[in-house]
C-alpha cells in the first residue's frame, strides 16, 4: 500500500461521503437539477446577512486590514471582541487569552481535542452523533466511544455514568444537534455536569466537557442552554459556517471557561496545536467576524423549512421528532435497514443519509438547507418510497 495502513480506513469512509457528492451530480445531470432532491449535505443555501458583505468590502478597502500572520490563536482585537460578547451572553467572566481564533468548528475540534488527549485515551459521545468526529478522534489518536441516546434522543445519563472509565478524558457534546436536532436541556446538562464531576473525583483524573456548538442560533422557540453555567471544566466552540453561512469560509473559535482546571495551559496548548495544522484561522474571516458578532442568518428561514417538511413528512405516514434546533429532520426508517430505504428514496431522485452513518440505525437524515421548493416537490417521491415497503 502506498498509503498509510492507518489511513486505509479513513479514505474508504471518506470515500463513502464523495460518492454521495458524485452520486448527486450524476443525478442532477440525468434528470435535470429541479428534479434531483438532495438532503444529503449541511451546506447552508441562505446568503449571509447583507451585512457580510458590506463589512468584506469596507476591510478590503481599508489600508489597516491586516493580511499578515498575527499570534497563532488569532489577532488579540477578535478575541477580545469576542470575549466581550460572550460576556454578554454568558456571563463567566471569560478573557481574551481563553479564546482561540479556529478554522470552522472543525479546526477548534481538532485544536482542542489534541490539546487535552493522550493517544489511547477516551472521548465519549452520544450517539447519534456528527460523523466528522471519527476523524478528530483519530488525528488526535484518541478512541470515541459512542454512548446510545434515549429514545427522544436526549441524553441517557445512567449509561454515560456506566461509559466513564478511568481512560476517559473528555465528553463531547453537540447540542443543537446533528443530525437528530435535540436540544438537551438544563436538567440534563445539570446532571451531566454532576455525573463527570463525580466520576472526576473518583478517577482522580480531570474529565473536560467539550460543547459543539455551531447550531446554538439555529434554534425554535427554545433557549439553548448554557454549558459554562453547568459545569466549570468546559471548552464550548463553535463556527460561524451555519450562524453566518460561511461554511466554506474556514471560521470559528473556541472558549475556555475561566476556572477550568488548568485553563490558561489548555489556552496555550489548543493555540500551538493551531500552529500544528493550518497556523492561523483565516486572516481576513477573523476581521470580519470580529465586527459581526451577534448578527445571524434569518433563523425564520429554517424554521418554515422545518414546519413544511415536517408537515409533509407527518402526512404521508413518515415517523418523526420535530427538532427544536440545527437544520436536519431524523425520521424513522420505514424499514429496519435504513440504508435499504435511502436506496429506495434514491429512486425518487431524492437523497439522504442512512442513520447508520452516524451511529443512528433505523433512522435517514434530511438537511432541509435547501430552498423551500425542493422540499415541496419532493413530497411525492417521499409518498412512493413509503408505500413500496408498506
Ligand atoms: N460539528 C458539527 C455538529 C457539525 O455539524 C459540523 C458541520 O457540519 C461541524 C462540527 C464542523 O463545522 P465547521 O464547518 O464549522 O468546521
Amino acid at each position: 500500500m502506498p498509503i498509510a495502513d492507518k489511513m486505509v480506513k479513513m479514505v474508504e469512509s471518506a470515500s463513502m461521503i464523495r460518492k454521495m457528492f458524485e452520486e448527486g451530480i450524476r443525478m442532477r445531470e440525468k434528470y435535470g437539477a429541479d428534479n434531483v432532491f438532495d438532503f444529503s449535505l449541511g451546506n447552508p443555501d441562505v446568503p449571509p446577512p447583507t451585512i457580510v458583505k458590506q463589512t468584506l468590502l469596507e476591510l478590503i478597502d481599508d489600508k489597516a486590514t491586516s493580511h499578515g500572520y498575527m499570534p497563532n490563536p488569532g489577532y488579540p482585537h477578535v478575541r477580545k471582541a469576542v470575549a466581550e460578547y460572550l460576556n454578554k451572553e454568558y456571563h463567566v467572566g471569560i478573557t481574551s487569552d481563553l479564546i482561540v481564533m479556529t478554522a470552522g468548528a472543525a479546526g477548534a475540534l481538532n485544536d482542542i481535542l489534541r490539546a487535552l488527549l493522550n493517544p489511547g485515551e477516551d472521548i465519549l459521545t452520544p450517539a447519534p452523533y456528527f460523523v466528522g468526529y471519527n476523524q478528530y478522534a483519530f488525528v488526535a489518536g484518541a478512541n470515541l466511544k459512542t454512548i446510545a441516546t434515549l429514545e427522544n434522543f436526549h441524553l441517557d445519563l445512567d449509561a454515560i455514568a456506566a461509559g466513564i472509565t478511568k481512560n476517559t478524558r473528555v465528553m463531547l457534546i453537540n447540542s443543537p444537534n446533528n443530525p437528530t436536532g435535540a436540544v438537551y436541556n438544563k436538567e440534563e446538562l445539570s446532571g451531566l455536569a454532576k455525573l463527570l464531576e463525580a466520576a472526576s473525583q473518583k478517577f482522580g483524573k480531570r474529565i473536560y466537557l467539550i460543547s459543539d456548538e455551531p447550531y446554538r442560533k439555529i434554534a425554535y422557540d427554545v433557549q439553548v442552554p448554557c454549558v459554562f453555567d453547568v459545569y466549570p471544566h468546559t471548552i464550548v466552540l463553535t463556527s460561524y459556517s451555519k450562524e453566518l453561512s460561511l461554511a466554506g469560509e474556514r471560521i470559528g473559535y473556541l472558549a475556555i471557561h475561566p476556572d477550568a482546571e488548568d485553563a490558561d495551559l489548555i489556552a496555550g496548548a489548543a493555540g500551538v496545536a493551531n500552529t500544528m495544522m493550518y497556523v492561523n484561522a483565516p486572516a481576513l474571516f477573523q476581521q470580519v467576524v470580529g465586527k459581526l458578532q451577534g448578527v445571524t442568518v434569518d433563523i425564520e428561514i429554517y424554521r418554515k423549512r422545518r414546519d413544511i417538511f415536517c408537515e409533509g413528512l407527518k402526512e404521508a405516514g413518515y415517523e418523526l421528532d420535530i427538532p427544536k434546533g440545527a437544520f436536519y429532520l431524523f425520521p424513522k426508517s420505514p424499514i429496519e435497514d435504513d440504508v435499504k430505504f435511502v436506496k429506495l428514496l434514491s429512486e425518487q431522485n431524492i437523497l439522504a443519509v442512512p442513520g447508520a452513518a452516524f451511529g443512528g440505525p433505523g433512522h435517514f437524515r434530511l438537511s432541509y438547507a435547501v430552498p423551500d421548493k425542493t422540499i415541496k416537490n419532493s413530497l411525492d417521491g417521499f409518498k412512493k418510497a413509503l408505500n413500496s415497503v408498506k
